[in-house]
């Protein structure tokens, strides 16, 4: 039996399909739990932060303009009216030729409009400031609602909050916030010639490797990961394997059988289940072509090569951006995203046009430059990945790169 791959698409494409999947839904977290999480509406602020102008400095608040043109050589003298306490708010309006001594985070008194640091000055008598430097107006300043003003967005639904997200929350009283809970990845491997991996295998056998790697890349993308099983190619098997993941789960990784040879049952299955839509089998990417996008009852099974090489491309490029954007993440597709470390390729490169190529590199310096050497070799074998820093993606446009050519590696 031999129908080829049907509806070969693009990685651009694929990736689009992947975007119209719907999100998880989300529950109420408390400040303390949010880190990490994404947020799933807009946080906004209902104060001004700073809530005054503060100052930044120890020193003096005054007006800007009365230290214009004073220097070492040359200082100026203001009359000192008072120093405030840090959380003191002094009301009284400051004059021209006055300042008010001013600790870091203090109130600025109406009237002054930036702040000299004291060690360019010096004190004479009691009340008596030489001023040796120029400042000039919001020198020094902390400006009311200059990190958040009353009403603005103060954090967008989508965000991963970062342990500085979590700062401005606590700055606006933010007590907890609406939050993606972790999508369930179920994953199930299939092949009449898997065993699990505390056993020993028979000649033809091997254990099974992909359901832990794809554990532990869907973990890292922050899913709360379950697997189904090991599952003979039977349809039958197959079947109650995906449905039972499919009822638990908000996604389904299906590795091996995605193909189209006699063992391949995993496209024939998922369209034998009610309301499934094949969306793309085949992708133009390499390793990684053999790979199924379905919708089933509104979920999304990605069929992912058996070759331990090519799932974890397959799962790199697709896999994890889809489990972030089921959790939320409004960035989880942005290829900017991704850590790229600039190199210079170290071997020629050939590459078929109209296919995506994945290439695994080592980093390697030579001579103070960063080098990054192919490291060639089958999918099937887990090595190349093992000795890889990372990818080089050469686009489905070249038809090659040579040595030397500046390249960016994706590390891991
Ligand atoms: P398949 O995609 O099912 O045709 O499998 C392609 C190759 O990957 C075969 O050599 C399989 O034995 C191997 N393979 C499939 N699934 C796994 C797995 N879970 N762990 C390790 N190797 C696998
Ligand atoms: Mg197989």
């Amino acid at each position: 039996m031999d129908h080829g791959f049907f509806r070969v698409i693009t990685s651009a494409r694929f990736c689009e399909l992947l975007r119209a999947f719907t999100p998880v839904d989300a529950q109420t977290l408390p400040l303390e739990d949010c880190l990490g999480r994404i947020l799933a509406h807009d946080i906004l602020s209902t104060d001004d932060i700073p809530a005054l102008d503060r100052s930044c400095m120890d020193g003096y608040a005054l007006r800007a303009a009365d230290t214009f043109g004073a220097s070492e050589g040359n200082p100026a003298y203001l009359e000192l009216v008072q120093s405030a306490a840090i959380d003191e708010v002094v009301s009284r309006i400051l004059g021209s030729g006055e300042c008010m001594g001013i600790a870091t985070g203090g109130s600025l008194p109406p009237g002054a409009n930036a702040v000299l640091m004291v060690e360019h000055t010096q004190m004479l008598g009691d009340t008596t400031v030489e001023v040796r430097k120029t400042v000039t107006p919001g020198e020094n300043v902390m400006l009311r609602g200059e990190d958040v003003s009353a009403g603005q967005v103060a954090l967008p639904a989508g965000r991963r909050l970062r342990p500085q997200d979590v700062g401005l929350m606590a700055a606006i009283g933010c007590l907890s916030a609406k939050i993606y809970r972790l999508p369930r990845c179920g994953i199930i491997s299939t092949g009449d010639e898997l065993v699990p991996v505390e056993s020993t295998p028979r000649p033809g056998q091997i254990r099974d490797v992909n359901s832990h790697t794809l554990a532990c890349m869907a973990r890292q993308a922050g899913a709360s990961v379950r697997s189904f099983g090991l599952v003979p190619d039977r349809r039958e098997a197959l079947e109650s394997a995906l449905s039972r993941s499919l009822e638990e789960s908000d996604v389904v990784f299906i590795s091996g059988g995605s193909s189209i040879g006699t063992r391949d049952l995993t496209i024939e299955v998922l369209e034998s289940f009610a309301d499934s839509e094949i969306l793309a089998h085949g992708v133009s990417i390499s390793p990684g072509k053999p790979t199924i996008l379905a919708r089933v009852g509104g979920k999304p099974v990605l069929g992912l090569p058996g070759q331990v090489t090519s799932a974890q491309v397959v799962m790199l490029v697709f896999g994890l951006p889809l489990l972030e954007h089921l959790g939320g993440d409004s960035g989880a597709f942005d290829l900017a995203r991704r850590v790229l470390r600039p190199a210079r390729l170290g071997a020629n490169l050939s590459s078929k046009p109209g296919r995506e190529d994945y290439v695994r590199v080592r980093l390697e310096e030579q001579e103070g430059e960063l080098v990054a050497m192919p490291r060639l070799g089958k999918s099937g074998l887990l090595r190349t990945m093992l000795d890889a820093d990372g990818l080089i993606c050469l686009p489905a446009s070249l038809e090659g790169m040579r040595a030397g050519q500046k390249v960016d590696v994706w590390t891991f």
